[in-house]
C-alpha cells in the first residue's frame, strides 16, 4: 500500500524542524514506492539511531513540494527515479553540493554529479515477440525504426522521462538530426498509437498486438520472478535483448537522490547518502526492486537478473541525459511521439 502523506504526518514533520539539530532525525521525501525500501529504511534507523520522516508522493508533485516550501522546507533529502527529475531538482536549484569521500569513492564518476548521486541502475531493454520476431532483427533501438517492422511497435508516451532519456542518450551519441529521424522511424512503425506503462508494453508483445516494445529490466525482472500463472505464460512468449551491444551499449537510467539547499538536518541527510552506498543498502535496491547497484563490487543474488545476464550498459555520464531532455522532448513532439 502507498502511504498518502497525511494531517499527522505533516504535524510530525513540522515538530521535527523545530527540535534542534542534533535531534537524531533525518526527513525524506521519496519518490520511490518499493516495498523492499522499508527494510532499507528501518537498518540505517538501527546502524546510525537517526529516525526517519517519510513523505512519499509522486515524482513531480514532490519537486514542486519541496520548491514551494522554500527556505522552510523540513526536508532532508529528495530520493526520485529516473536522471531527467534529478536534473529537473537540481536546475530548480534544490539540491546543494556534497562533498562526501564515500560517494566520491563508491560511485563511478559518471554516475554522479556534485549534487545528486545515482544509487541504482536500470537497462532499457527491447521486448520481442518470439513467436513472429527473431533477435536478430531488433539488435540495436536503431532497428525500432527500420521499416521492416512497420505496424509492429507498441510503446508508452514518448513525453515519459524513460522514453526522454532514451531520447537523449540517442541525441548526445548521434546528433539532433540522427535521433529525429528515429524517432520519425519509430512513429511511422507504431501497432496503436502510444498508452499505458512498460508493463502494459510487454503484455501487448505477449499478446501479438504488437510485436517489439521497450521497457525497462526491473519490469521484465519482475514479471520473470512472478509465479502467477498468467504471467509466467505471458514471459514464455517474450524474448530480450540487450540493445546496441556492438555499438554504445545498453542505454541506462538511475534511481538517486540528493542532499536539500534548506535541509535542517545536514549531517544526517549526508550519513542517509553515504548508507544508501553501503553495500547493504546496495543490496536492497538489486534484490528488491531487480535494480543493478551502482557500486561495483556488491555482489547481489537476483534470480532473474542473473538470468538476464551480463551486458555493456552505455556509460554515458548522467549529466548529459540530464543536458539534452528539452531537445529531446521538442524532437518526439515534431515527430509526434506523443
Ligand atoms: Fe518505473
Amino acid at each position: 500500500m502507498r502511504f498518502k502523506p497525511s494531517l499527522i504526518a505533516l504535524s510530525v514533520l513540522a515538530l521535527c524542524t523545530s527540535v534542534h539539530a542534533e535531534d537524531k532525525v533525518l526527513n525524506l521525501y521519496s519518490a520511490r514506492h518499493y516495498q523492499t525500501d522499508e527494510a532499507l529504511y528501518a537498518d540505517f534507523t538501527r546502524d546510525t539511531g537517526i529516525r526517519i520522516n517519510r513523505i512519499e508522493g509522486k515524482e513531480d508533485e514532490l519537486l514542486e513540494r519541496i520548491r514551494n516550501e522554500g527556505a522552510n522546507s523540513p526536508a532532508d533529502v529528495l530520493l526520485t527515479v529516473d536522471a531527467a527529475r534529478l536534473a529537473k531538482a537540481h536546475e530548480l536549484g534544490l539540491f546543494v553540493p556534497v562533498r562526501s569521500k564515500v560517494l566520491e569513492a563508491r560511485i563511478p564518476a559518471h554516475l554522479r554529479t556534485e549534487d545528486w548521486f545515482s544509487f541504482s541502475t536500470r537497462a532499457r531493454v527491447i521486448v520481442y515477440n518470439k513467436e513472429s520476431i527473431t533477435p536478430d532483427s531488433v539488435r540495436n533501438y536503431e532497428d525500432l525504426a527500420k521499416p521492416a517492422l512497420k505496424g509492429k511497435v507498441c510503446s508508452r508516451s514518448g513525453s515519459h522521462p524513460y522514453n526522454l532519456s532514451l531520447g537523449a542518450a540517442i541525441i548526445a551519441h548521434q546528433g539532433d538530426a540522427k535521433a529525429e529521424e528515429w524517432a520519425r522511424g519509430v512513429v511511422a512503425n507504431f501497432a496503436r498509437s502510444p498508452k499505458g506503462g512498460d508493463t502494459d508494453q510487454i503484455k501487448a508483445v505477449a499478446a501479438g498486438e504488437c510485436q517489439v516494445a521497450l521497457a525497462n529490466t526491473y519490469y521484465v525482472a519482475r514479471l520473470m520472478r512472478s509465479t502467477k500463472p498468467d504471467e509466467v505464460k505471458l514471459m514464455e512468449k517474450v524474448g530480450v535483448v540487450w540493445p546496441n551491444q556492438a555499438t554504445t551499449g545498453t542505454h541506462i537510467n538511475v534511481s538517486g537522490g540528493g542532499l536539500l539547499k534548506h535541509a535542517p538536518h545536514r549531517e544526517a541527510g549526508i550519513r542517509f547518502l553515504e548508507y544508501l552506498a553501503s553495500d547493504k543498502a546496495q543490496r536492497y535496491f538489486a534484490d528488491g526492486n531487480n535494480e543493478w547497484p551502482v557500486v561495483e563490487q556488491v555482489k547481489v543474488s537476483n534470480p532473474a537478473l542473473d538470468a538476464l545476464g551480463k551486458f555493456k550498459p552505455d556509460t554515458l555520464p548522467v549529466r548529459n541525459l540530464a543536458m539534452y531532455q528539452v531537445k529531446a522532448q521538442m524532437i518526439y513532439d515534431r515527430t509526434g511521439y506523443r
